[in-house]
């Protein structure tokens, strides 16, 4: 019996670095299981998981509880990336289990938010997109291009790569200290709300661990006002993190965004073309978000918000993909999104 319309397949964090070999065509997505264990009424299953050139060993969770579905050690199906859902054959006995090709996405793997830095200087994150199979926009605050090399040797390096060249400003009221020269040779701006401004021109690093919130409902007002300013204002193409919380609120995530702020950030980006960050290390926006946003016609980008080996890692993003169902259109392109008002920045 087919389940492959009642279940969802979610792959976590890579395990234990198990590589599969796989013959098959770059791209389509494959699952082999080495083990299977119920727990309760929910299988888990240990697979190799492949897609494109990512392959790695993971766990792969069910979703919905499987009793009712005719869940045998033979085998079951998973639903994977949405519109183009393709049933992959698992077999449950352990070790030995053939790859089965499956769908193919229709779009390309890209991670909009990888920074350079010592660590990671463009030709290690060139060597390590061709190696994930996922190409790179490397992002830069422009203060510290102001500060160090300068808005020209940014784009000339970049240039040199096959990599897609942004920035990523941190402030509100960037454009008065940006060249547009310079802007109009990006192929896209990002910006968070994660530098949230506060009375007496103070502002909170909602990333600290310490940050404490009294007010919850303020807080969320507040935090709600300040994005929908951002992507109004400031000129953007992609919302970075988007509806990123502070750790000491991440348990409520889905009682803090309610339905109306969620709305309010939606419409605000419908208007302004504005596409949301889908971002694997903070692990946000949540589901409900990405499925009201799709339904509304607005677009994602994936990012890691990287300065190491985890740039391209985009486990969660895929993951959210598969889930929300999201294919080629729902996601953002900076040729075909990148704002035309940009080059009227003054
Ligand atoms: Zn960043």
């Amino acid at each position: 019996m087919s389940v492959a319309s009642k279940l969802s397949m979610i792959v976590e964090t890579p395990a234990d670095g198990f590589k599969m070999d796989l013959p098959l065509p770059a791209r389509s997505l494959t699952v082999s299981a080495t083990r299977t264990t119920m727990t309760g009424n929910t299988p888990m299953v240990f697979a190799g998981v492949s897609w494109g050139e990512i392959s790695v060993m993971n766990r792969v969770s069910l979703q919905k509880d499987c009793a009712g579905y005719g869940l045998s050690r033979r085998g079951f199906c998973g639903r994977v990336l949405g519109a183009t859902a393709a049933c992959a054959g698992l077999s449950a006995s352990g070790g030995g289990a053939e790859p089965v090709p499956a769908g193919k996405p229709d779009f390309p793997l890209v991670d909009y938010h990888v920074h350079l830095s010592p660590q990671l200087p463009i030709e290690k994150a060139v060597a390590l997109s061709k190696e994930r199979g996922v190409k790179f926009g490397i992002v830069e605050h422009p203060n510290r291009l102001a500060a160090k090399d300068g808005f020209s040797g940014y784009i000339d390096l970049l240039d040199r790569y096959p990599v897609y060249k942004g920035i990523q400003p941190e402030r509100p009221g960037w454009k008065k200290r940006v060249p547009t020269a310079f802007v109009d040779q990006l192929d896209y701006v990002l910006m968070d709300a994660m530098i949230l401004p506060i009375e007496g021109r103070r502002f909170l690093h909602l990333w600290l661990r310490g940050l404490k919130v009294d007010n919850k409902e303020a807080f969320m007002d507040r935090l709600a006002d300040f994005t929908v300013a951002v992507i109004l204002e400031e000129s953007i193409d992609i919302l970075g993190s988007a509806t990123f919380l502070p750790h000491c609120l991440v348990a409520e995530y889905d009682a803090l965004w309610t339905t109306d702020r969620m709305q309010r950030l939606i419409d605000a980006a419908l208007h302004r073309n504005v596409a949301f960050e889908i971002n694997a290390q903070y692990e946000v926006p949540k589901a409900g978000f990405i499925r009201m946003a799709k339904e509304a016609g607005a677009r994602f980008s994936f990012g890691t918000n990287s300065r190491d080996e985890i740039a391209g890692k985009l486990d969660y993003c895929i993951g959210m993909a598969m889930e929300c169902g999201l294919d080629k259109k729902d996601l953002f392109l900076p040729q075909v999104n990148r704002q035309t008002e940009i080059s009227l920045i003054k």
